[in-house]
């Protein structure tokens, strides 16, 4: 079934004449087309930074409340993490053998497992210890689609290539100046989302934000081949790693000391990049080619070893995906007692399930939470301290370290993208703050578009 035709779409972002359904380059205005200084200022009710795992939730569920939104994504498609990052297998959506988290983010995956003819996991098995059981494989191809498609029909306008160079409060409004490709445009909203999953948008509007002094490693995500694991000798590819490593041709770190996990797992989340920051153009570029140094170097030893000879690389993410960076200084702050307690905060408006899981230079060993425990989220926790106007979702919500190690998965994210959009709505109808938004009317809202709420 077609959902959605071409013109349509074409009018949603706003490059269409609505004369007919004509090349865009031979009908659309200059400013449009060409690459200009000029500030072009627009107006919407809402503007979304970030189309992420969190920021693809949240401008649906605004624009589903009946707010015009707008959704800036410095990348070329929606998904962040969950797409672009390749970590394409969100959790945890059901705790204890119950679902937890749904709303738009379910219906997302959801439809992505039925249009690739996947199964979802069967929940009502305990996992165990193993945790990545319940998530969710999908492709991340088609998610990229569903979520462009849903964006759509929502009518969020959407803003590929193009990131934020300021923030102001003014008159009850915020002006948000960004630049993209050839464009740069004033955007005046009444509620600003900051989805970035770096707090980028909280940092320059002027909210205080935190960091540790060492972050978690990141990940590029990779699919290797050409081998057979199983006639491979390990005893031998072992002293030839080691080798490798004491020559220093070879970072031990980079695959946790685990040659034969990256050889088993042929790629996946195995790669380990140290200090691995997404926060600027400047960091993210660093982080990326060390990433890819580090996979380019790897193939080279390993198609040296007998068994590996053709060895290759099938596929590979654009970016190395980051796992920690800047998280907001909120009005409440989630702590990993709150979190392994499962403390039911008064203003809770969403459920967050995972263990705790730091990865450091060493590896990781994730630390599953005591059984019947269900973490909450409260919104105090998505807004910044002496903020208007202002809401953020995603991993940079305000959390301790550790608790932050299990609050940035993806079903979490989407539950708060989710919570972060309705919010802002209602902030928006009230003429207010999320602050003082009320949270029966919060839930209410996300309990009407399918989400869950404690
Ligand atoms: C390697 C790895 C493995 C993981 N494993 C799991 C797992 O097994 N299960 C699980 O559920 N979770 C896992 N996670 C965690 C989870 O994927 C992320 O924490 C989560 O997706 C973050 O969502 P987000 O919306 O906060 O950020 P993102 O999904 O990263 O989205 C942020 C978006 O903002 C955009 N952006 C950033 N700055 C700007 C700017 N200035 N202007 C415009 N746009 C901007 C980015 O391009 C991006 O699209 C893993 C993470 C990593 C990195």
């Amino acid at each position: 079934m077609i959902k959605i035709t071409r013109r349509a779409i074409l009018k949603t972002i706003g490059s269409i004449s609505v004369a007919g359904l004509i090349p865009i380059s031979t009908k659309a205005s200059d400013s449009d087309t060409k690459p200009g200084n000029d500030i072009r200022t627009i107006k919407t009710d809402i503007l979304v930074v970030g189309g992420g795992t969190a920021g693809t939730i949240a401008a649906i569920q605004a624009a589903r409340a009946g707010c015009s939104t707008i959704l800036v994504e410095n990348g070329s498609q929606l998904g962040g993490t969950t797409t672009t990052g390749g970590v394409s297998f969100p959790g945890l959506f059901h705790a204890w053998g119950k679902q937890v988290i749904g709303g738009i983010g379910w219906e997302l995956v959801t439809e992505a497992v039925r249009l690739n003819d996947d199964k979802l996991p069967d929940f009502t098995i305990p996992y165990g210890k193993d945790h990545p059981k319940h998530q969710v494989r999908i492709n991340p191809y088609l998610y990229t689609l569903l979520a462009e498609e849903k964006c759509l029909e929502a009518g969020v306008k959407l803003r590929f290539y193009e990131t934020i160079t300021e923030a102001t409060f003014r008159d009850n409004n915020w002006e948000v100046e960004t630049i993209g490709k050839g464009t740069r445009t004033k955007i005046v909203c009444n509620q600003l989302i900051d989805c970035t999953g770096n707090a980028a948008l909280t940092s320059l509007a002027g909210y205080g934000v935190l960091r540790e002094e060492i972050t978690q490693p990141g990940s590029l995500m990779f699919k290797l081949g050409g081998y057979d694991y199983p006639s491979l000798d390990l005893k031998m590819i072992r002293k030839r790693y080691n080798e490798e490593v004491m020559k220093g041709r070879l970072v031990k770190e980079e695959f946790r000391n685990n040659i034969e996990g990256l050889l088993s797992s042929a790629g996946d989340n195995i790669s380990h990049i140290l200090g691995a920051d997404s926060t600027t153009s400047t960091s993210h570029t660093i982080t990326n080619v060390n990433g890819r140094t580090s996979l380019l170097n790897t193939l080279r030893f390993l198609r040296e070893l007998p068994g590996c000879e053709r060895i290759h690389i099938i596929s590979m993410q654009p970016e190395t995906g980051v796992r920690e960076t800047y998280r907001i200084d909120g009005v409440s702050q989630i702590t990993k007692d709150d979190y392994v307690s499962g403390k039911r905060f008064e203003d809770a408006v969403s459920y967050s399930f995972y263990p705790i899981d730091l990865h450091d230079k060493e590896g990781i060993v994730p630390k599953q939470l005591t059984e019947g425990i269900l973490p909450t989220i409260p919104l105090r926790a998505l807004i910044p301290k002496n903020s208007k106007n202002f809401i953020v979702a995603g991993r940079c919500i305000s959390s301790d370290r550790l608790a932050n190690s299990a609050l940035r998965v993806q079903a979490s994210c989407m539950g708060m993208g989710q919570v972060a959009g309705a919010t802002a709505a209602l902030a928006c109808k009230q003429n207010t703050s999320p602050l003082y938004v009320s949270i029966n009317q919060i839930k209410s809202l996300i309990a009407d578009n399918g989400g869950i709420v404690p």
